[in-house]
């Protein structure tokens, strides 16, 4: 397992600093968000280091989703709501402030004020394409 001695999500994996934890197997710990967007904000990390999922581990990443399709019914029973946001911020660009992998699993009521995946980017800054751009850039991320 890769362990990087400055990372925050390490040093809770290795019980160095402590963390409110929730879930927890041989390649996954789930933990609470200390600055939690919605009561049982939950993060969902591999146990192994890697800042970006391109640098995961195929299994790590398996054992990751399992886990968070696991724990998403079960935080929506054990806080009593009725939904969740499910993301990963992946890279600085996207708001990615901790550089070891985490799934966000946010609980999310009707009433909560807040929004959905989509207000990430304000309506004024989203591309306008055409067809012809989606099939465009279909092909490019086929080749890639
Ligand atoms: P991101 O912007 O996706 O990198 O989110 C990092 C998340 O980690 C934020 O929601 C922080 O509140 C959370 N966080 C940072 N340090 C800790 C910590 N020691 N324990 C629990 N959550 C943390
Ligand atoms: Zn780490």
């Amino acid at each position: 397992m890769k362990r990087d001695k400055e990372c925050v999500f390490c040093r809770i994996v290795a019980g160095e600093i402590p963390g409110v934890k929730v879930h927890e197997d041989d390649r996954v710990l789930a933990f609470l968000d200390i600055a939690p967007l919605s009561r049982g904000h939950t993060l969902v990390i591999p146990k192994t280091h890697a800042a970006r999922l391109a640098e995961l581990p195929g299994p790590d990443a398996d054992a990751l989703y399992r886990a968070v399709h696991a724990l998403v019914p079960r935080i929506q029973r054990a806080l009593g709501v009725p939904a969740a946001n499910v993301g990963v911020n992946d890279g600085p660009e996207a708001g990615q402030a901790v550089a070891h992998v985490h799934a966000h699993v946010i609980p999310r009521t009707a009433d909560d004020g807040g929004g959905s995946l989509h207000s990430i980017v304000p309506r004024a800054a989203r591309p306008a394409v055409s067809k012809e751009d989606l099939a465009a850039i279909a092909a490019r991320i086929r080749a890639a």
